[in-house]
């Protein structure tokens, strides 16, 4: 072990070996990817949600190659840049733009909708810094209050799931940045990870995600109203994997495509 923390020395994913046999059957220490968290050697399985793998089910050494994702904020935002300019070409007015998706509840049932009040950072601030020619500069991530309480009526009218308002956490990274244990690092302890999210919670957060707050930031610029309707996948008091069947999360997904599709049916007077 490297430096005098034994609680965090380095330890290897579920079911793998950092030993690589040579040409001659030796076994060495190659360059692998060193795992700085203690609690994944206690899980029995690994499930990778983003990738659709789990250590159980699927043969990573054959199976795993190079994967690229859009998710995240710097995705959301090169999409936005061109969807604003594509309105702004095509003339449209009294635009509503909603984002619709997934994301890890607080203290709510999973399959939970969050109509997001507020979307604020790490530090539960509704803002967002952007570093922009160097400078840090901080935008508004406040949403349409009107829509929202809207969207809130529309999901009593549906009543087939719970829906809450609240605020949503939006951060840079699915696991350290969300508090997650399961992550390749993670130099903090159970205890203290509830503590965060507890903190999240008093200060009014019921939902985590990845792309709110640019996308409120970039509305308000616009002028552009806006509302954010995610599905919670699980509830982060309780755990960090997304262990549900594909069938309930596909079902869990639908939730917000439901509700919005209905508020559009709504507006057009055809409900
Ligand atoms: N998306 C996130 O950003 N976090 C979750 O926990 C689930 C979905």
């Amino acid at each position: 072990m490297e430096g005098g923390n034994e609680k965090f020395k380095t330890h290897m994913a579920p079911g793998s070996s950092n030993e690589k046999k040579t040409d001659d059957g030796q076994a060495s220490k190659e360059n692998f990817v060193h795992l700085c968290n203690p609690h994944l050697e206690k899980m029995k399985e690994d499930i990778l949600y983003h990738f659709a793998l789990g250590t159980g089910t699927h043969d990573f050494p054959t199976l795993f190659g190079d994967v690229k994702h859009g998710m995240g904020i710097p995705s959301i935002s090169i999409m936005l840049h061109e969807l604003i300019k594509l309105l702004y070409h095509a003339k449209c007015s009294d635009i509503t733009i909603i984002r619709i998706g997934t994301s890890g509840g607080i203290g709510l049932e999973p399959g939970s909708v969050v109509i997001t009040r507020q979307s604020v950072d790490a530090t539960f601030k509704p803002q967002l810094e952007q570093v922009v020619l160097g400078k840090t500069v901080i935008r508004s991530t406040n949403l349409d209050e009107q829509l929202a309480k809207e969207l809130m009526q529309c999901s009593a009218e549906i009543g087939q799931f719970n829906t809450v308002i609240g605020n949503t956490m939006c951060t840079l990274d699915f696991y350290e940045g969300q508090g997650r244990l399961d992550g390749a690092i993670c130099l903090y302890d159970e205890e203290e990870k509830l503590q965060y999210l507890k903190n999240a919670y008093e200060s009014g957060v019921r939902n985590i995600e990845m792309e709110s707050s640019v996308f409120a930031a970039m509305c308000n610029l616009s002028g552009v109203k806006a509302a954010v309707v995610c599905v919670t996948l699980l509830n982060r008091l309780e755990g960090d994997q997304i262990t549900s069947s594909h069938d309930v999360l596909v079902e869990y997904q639908q939730r917000p495509q439901k509700l919005v599709g209905y508020f559009i049916k709504k507006s057009l007077g055809k409900v």
